[in-house]
């Protein structure tokens, strides 16, 4: 199979052999699907300051073109508007595929996690270019073992409300083991557990990015249920470290990345309220059908193998992201007032 590898050495000197190189001194030319998103225009950030030449492949879903507003002028980023459901041809040395509707509001019915998977497993294979998966912590379901480690098989409702998500990531890593196994394909796969910071979807429907809005907004924050369902928050700066580390490193994984403090929904809000405004009123409504009563990532094997652990805590990672808010509501209003 042919190799397609990015000629590191002209790029190294047309930036002057100043720009700090990847983790193994290469310079590469990295696709990254849904990279106009949350996470994904992080990472292209990181991407973009080592050095590296980054295609964006994104149709607009979630993502928007602001997030890598910053890049235009940098002949380094190309971006493409495209469904990853349908083929596309590029030459790429790494792949990281996050495309993929990742909220309540957005992933049902969307056939993105198995056909835009299969279709960068193809892409890959033809280049023979590493493919990392970003799948989630909703592979665990329901989980019966608390806290979960990769080990554990999860507990998920096929025929869910959730399911076109969560057996959608499962199948997404099936097909990325079996083109691993049976092709020789570089993988990896990290299973990402609740992030948040700026650039977060501010309408998608996640509950770090609804809290913060609602306070903002002088609304109320929405808790769903009796608000003691746990979910464990990471910030995205931690992750996309952990995301790299995973994608230059030597093993396949799955390996879980999340940060292991773990927070009911109403110690969240309590959280919200002490950074941004005590007097926040609490609204209960009634919660969403098989909606996870814990998460927590048990992360030993990202520690020991590669070397990563979170260091941003809630109360230090929160009121970064809010001074982002800040701006695109009020910014919004604004608007909607002129
Ligand atoms: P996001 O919605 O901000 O980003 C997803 C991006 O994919 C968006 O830019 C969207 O426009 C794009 N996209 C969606 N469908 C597409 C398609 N068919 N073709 C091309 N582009 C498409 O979400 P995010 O939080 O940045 O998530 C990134 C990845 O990380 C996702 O795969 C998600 O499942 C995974 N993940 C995120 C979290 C989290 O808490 N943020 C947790 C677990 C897993
Ligand atoms: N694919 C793609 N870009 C490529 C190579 C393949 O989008 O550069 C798509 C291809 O159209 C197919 C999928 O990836 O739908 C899987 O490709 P593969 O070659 O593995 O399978 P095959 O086409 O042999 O079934
Ligand atoms: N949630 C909430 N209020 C909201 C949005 C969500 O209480 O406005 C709850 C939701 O029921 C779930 C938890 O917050 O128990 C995390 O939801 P999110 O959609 O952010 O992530 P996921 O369920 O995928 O972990």
């Amino acid at each position: 199979r042919a190799s397609y590898r990015f000629d590191d050495q002209i790029s190294h000197f047309r930036a002057g052999g100043r720009v700090p190189l990847g983790l193994k001194g290469k310079r590469l030319r990295v696709l990254v699907t849904g990279g106009a998103g949350f996470v994904g225009s992080h990472l292209v950030d990181r991407l973009i300051a080592r050095g590296d030449s980054v295609i964006v492949v994104d149709n607009f879903f979630t993502g928007r073109k602001e997030n890598l507003l910053h890049h235009f002028r940098n002949p380094r980023l190309e971006l493409i508007r495209h469904d990853v459901v349908e083929p596309i041809l590029l030459e790429v040395d790494q792949i990281y595929h996050l495309a993929c509707p990742a909220s309540p509001v957005h992933y049902k019915y969307n056939p993105t996690n198995v056909m835009g998977t299969l279709n960068m497993l193809g892409l890959a294979k033809r280049v023979g270019a590493r493919f990392l998966l970003t799948s989630t912590s909703e592979v665990y379901g329901d989980p019966l073992e608390h806290p979960q480690s990769e080990t554990y098989w999860g507990n998920v409702n096929p025929i869910g409300v959730r399911s076109c998500y969560d057996e959608g990531k499962r199948t997404a890593e099936t097909l990325t083991m079996d083109y691993h196994r049976g092709l020789n394909l570089e993988v990896r796969i990290a299973r990402i557990f609740n992030t948040y910071g700026p650039r977060m979807c501010i309408d998608d429907g996640r509950v770090v990015s609804n809290f913060v809005a609602q306070a903002l907004r002088k609304e109320p924050l929405t808790v769903y249920g009796d608000g003691k369902q746990t979910r464990s928050f990471q910030y995205v700066s931690d992750l996309v470290e952990g995301l790299m580390r995973l994608m230059e490193g030597e093993h396949v994984g799955p390996f879980n990345l999340g940060n292991p403090g773990e927070f009911t929904m109403l110690e969240l809000a309590k959280v919200v309220q002490d950074t941004i405004d005590p007097n926040a009123k609490i609204e209960f409504r009634s919660n969403t059908e098989d909606d996870p009563h814990k998460r927590k990532p048990d992360i030993t094997k990202a520690k020991q193998l590669l070397g990563w652990e979170p260091t941003v805590s809630l109360r230090d990672g929160l009121p970064r992201m809010v001074s982002d808010f800040r701006q695109r509501v009020y910014g919004d209003e604004k608007e909607s007032t002129d």
